[in-house]
Parts: structure tokens; sequence; C-alpha cells
């Protein structure tokens, strides 16, 4: 038996619990040895540069998959100066010797929506299996309407299936998982830090914790704050 490695890419400024909900129902859904949830060093389609380094986002993905089973931090995008391009991530996996059936790419379906303008598109989607988890505001129906040139790969596959079977197609394949994630973004986790409202449960505790004990994209009140500012 093959491995199957997911790979759920973001810039995490920062991780979220909508995050850990998209990786677990990917894991589960098509049972996935392993999810390496990777920050990108730039990614490609923003405008403006993360809020923090990628030395913290690396930081908080690892604080919030403790205890998570199978997931997994990975650096291998800020490993890589200029923008972090999945056709590119795919090929460098490609070269260590993954074939794209063992590799399941995790997006929800907001970004995955705009996949006709990633590079390399549409020879990304011979790279690796896309796992596309549906986000709050954000259904399959909406995908499906805006690449109507992908229907011969959509495979529908129910949440906690734990399939086996269906992951061992022989051609990459996009799979369409109906789950029930987060309604969070980082975009409003960041905004609540900025107003000075409470977090709740968007985020884990220990990101929390280290958004907290770091300052992170709270408005700069010391001149320690600096500290943070791109030079
Ligand atoms: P931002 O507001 O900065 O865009 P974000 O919350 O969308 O942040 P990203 O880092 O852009 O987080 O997302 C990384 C990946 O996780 C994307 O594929 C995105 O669609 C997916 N994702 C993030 N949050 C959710 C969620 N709550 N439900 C489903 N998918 C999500
Ligand atoms: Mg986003």
């Amino acid at each position: 038996m093959t491995i199957r490695l997911g790979l759920l890419g973001g810039t995490f400024d920062p991780i979220h619990r909508g995050h850990l909900d998209v990786a677990v129902a990917a894991r589960d859904a098509l049972a996935l040895d392993r999810v390496l949830l990777m920050p990108a060093h730039v990614p490609p389609h923003r405008t403006q540069a993360p809020r923090a380094s990628g030395y913290h986002r690396f930081a908080m993905v690892a604080r919030a998959i403790a205890g998570h089973d199978r997931l997994e931090a990975c650096d291998l995008e800020l490993r890589v100066d200029g923008p972090s391009y999945t056709s590119v991530t795919l090929a460098r996996l490609g070269a260590r010797g993954f074939g794209p059936t063992q590799l399941f790419f995790i997006t929800g379906a907001d970004a995955f929506a705009e996949i006709a303008t990633w590079h390399d598109y549409p020879a990304l989607l011979d790279a690796s299996h896309f796992i596309v988890i549906s986000r709050p505001g954000h259904d399959h129906e909406h995908v499906r309407e805006r690449l109507p040139a992908l229907a011969d790969r959509f495979v529908e596959v129910a949440p906690g299936r734990n399939n086996r079977i269906v992951a061992e197609l022989v051609r990459p394949a996009v799979f369409l998982v109906e789950a029930t994630t987060s309604a969070v973004s980082s975009t409003e986790v960041r905004k609540r830090i900025e107003g000075g409202a409470p977090l709740d449960e968007l985020v884990p505790a220990g990101v929390l914790d280290h958004i907290n004990r770091h300052r992170l994209y709270a408005p700069m009140t010391t001149p320690a704050d600096v500290l943070h500012d791109e030079d």
C-alpha cells in the first residue's frame, strides 16, 4: 500500500479553527496517512505581504496541530524565496518520488473556485489529487458552475468516510467533501485583535498564547513593537 500525503497550503496569518477543521475533514474523508500544513512564503494571490513573518506563522501552525493525529507543520514553501506556486511545490514533491495519485492538495471551496487563475493551470491538476472542502458561504455548486471544464474530474465524497478505495484512482481527481467547518477567517481574527474584540474559540489556545506573548497583529503601542517591523 502506498502512502497518501495531504498538503494544506495557505497564508495561515494566523492559523485558526477553520484550517484545523479542513485538515481533519480531508484526512478522514480520504484516509490520508499524513497531512502537511504548509505556510506559503509569499502567497501568489495577495497584493499585501502577510502581517506575521514566516517564522511566526510556522510557529503558530506547530502549536495549533498539537494533539491532532497525523497533522504536521511543513516548512517546504518557507524555505524557498519568492512566490509559493503550488505547481512548483507539487513538482518538487514529484522529484522526491511522490506520484500524482499519492498527493492530495487540499483547499477550501473559495480558493478552489479561483483555480483557473493559478500558475500552470490546468497542468497542475495532473500533478496531484485535489480535495475541496466546503466553507461557510462557499459551496460546491458554485465551484461546479465556475469550472464546467472540470466536470469529469469531480468526485463527491461523504465526510468521515475513510475512503481508501476512491482514493486509489489511477488518474488525479478533484474530490468534493461537504464538511462543516468553523465560520472564521484569518482576516476576521486580525480585525478582532486590532479592534480589541475577544477571539472566543476562533483560534486554538496555543495559538492565542503565541499571539498574545509576541503581540502579533496588535496596533503598535510600545517602542519594543518595532521588533515586528519589516526591514
Ligand atoms: P484570509 O482571510 O487571510 O484569506 P483565510 O482564513 O482564508 O485567511 P487562508 O490562509 O487564506 O485562510 O486559507 C488557506 C486555505 O484554507 C484555503 O484553501 C482556504 O480556502 C481554506 N480555509 C480557510 N478557512 C476555511 C474554513 N473556515 N472553511 C473551509 N476552508 C477554509
Ligand atoms: Mg483566504
